[in-house]
């Protein structure tokens, strides 16, 4: 086994399906599937969930809403889309303990983020979804998803992307030529841009070394291949950049 415990990175669009907002119960019920999957297998998994299905602070702008406000917004939506998964992962597997941890207290529905507490549930072998990003305003869920990932010592961090299956060298639905990266630099991820992540979470996972997979996550047991040691999507580390 290649990895022992891992944070997932889960953009809320995964939870909408095709549609893009809101939920669709199918792609809820995959993503059940695939967590519960690498759970069998005895891999440690958190999960950082993104709340773009629901608001986004960025939307704020057109809206006339203050970005500090329409983050808390977009904040709140990861809560629900951590409930949801949490309702789905018990809907499918009603034995298995699910901890959805808040940065924002709301303690009736949710334990609060406390580091050494989702250490321990991860240890275990509870799983632990992580919501309301950071509890801070001005960023996506992609920084406290490289956070946590460090501060839980996951091994790496899994980014899941619908419909794209790693980092290529141009957009491949635009550029026929397009080459996917198997392996990218951080640094080369930087320079060139390439927004697999938000640069400040390639900054942070380069600058403590978090090895980050970005995969597809349309494809059944990508997750599971990756913890075994298989060679799937794009790997961003500090190794040399290679094409498949
Ligand atoms: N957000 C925030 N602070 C955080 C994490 C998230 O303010 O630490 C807000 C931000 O407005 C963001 C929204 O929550 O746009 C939803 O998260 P994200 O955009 O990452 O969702 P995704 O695109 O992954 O579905």
């Amino acid at each position: 086994m290649r990895y022992r415990r891992v944070l997932m990175k889960l953009s809320g669009g995964a939870l909408a399906g095709d549609g893009g907002w809101g939920f669709d119960k199918q792609a809820v019920e995959h993503i059940a599937d695939e967590v519960l999957d690498l759970h069998q297998i005895g891999v440690e998994v958190g999960v950082v969930i993104g709340g773009g299905n629901i608001f986004r602070g960025e939307l704020g702008e057109q809206w006339g809403i203050e970005r500090a406000e329409a983050d808390n917004i977009g904040m709140l939506a990861t809560v629900i889309n951590g409930l949801m998964l949490r309702g789905a992962l018990n809907a499918r597997h009603e034995s298995v303990d699910v901890r959805v941890m808040t940065a924002i207290p709301i303690n009736a529905v949710a334990e609060p983020y406390i580091r050494l507490r989702a250490i321990s549930h991860l240890e275990g072998g509870r799983i632990v979804l992580l919501v309301a990003g950071t509890g801070n305003p001005y960023v996506t869920t992609d920084y406290p998803a490289v956070q946590r990932a460090l501060e839980l010592r996951a091994e790496a961090l899994l980014a899941a992307k619908n419909g794209v299956d790693g980092i290529y060298t141009a957009d491949p639905r635009r550029d026929p030529s397009a080459r996917r990266y198997r392996a990218l630099a951080y640094d080369t991820a930087i320079r060139e841009n390439l927004r697999a992540l938000d640069q400040s979470a390639v900054l942070l996972a380069r600058d403590h070394d978090l090895p980050v997979h970005v995969f597809d996550f349309d494809q059944r047991g990508a997750m599971r291949r990756i913890c075994l040691g298989e060679d799937v999507g794009t790997l961003i580390s500090k190794g040399a950049d290679e094409l498949a």
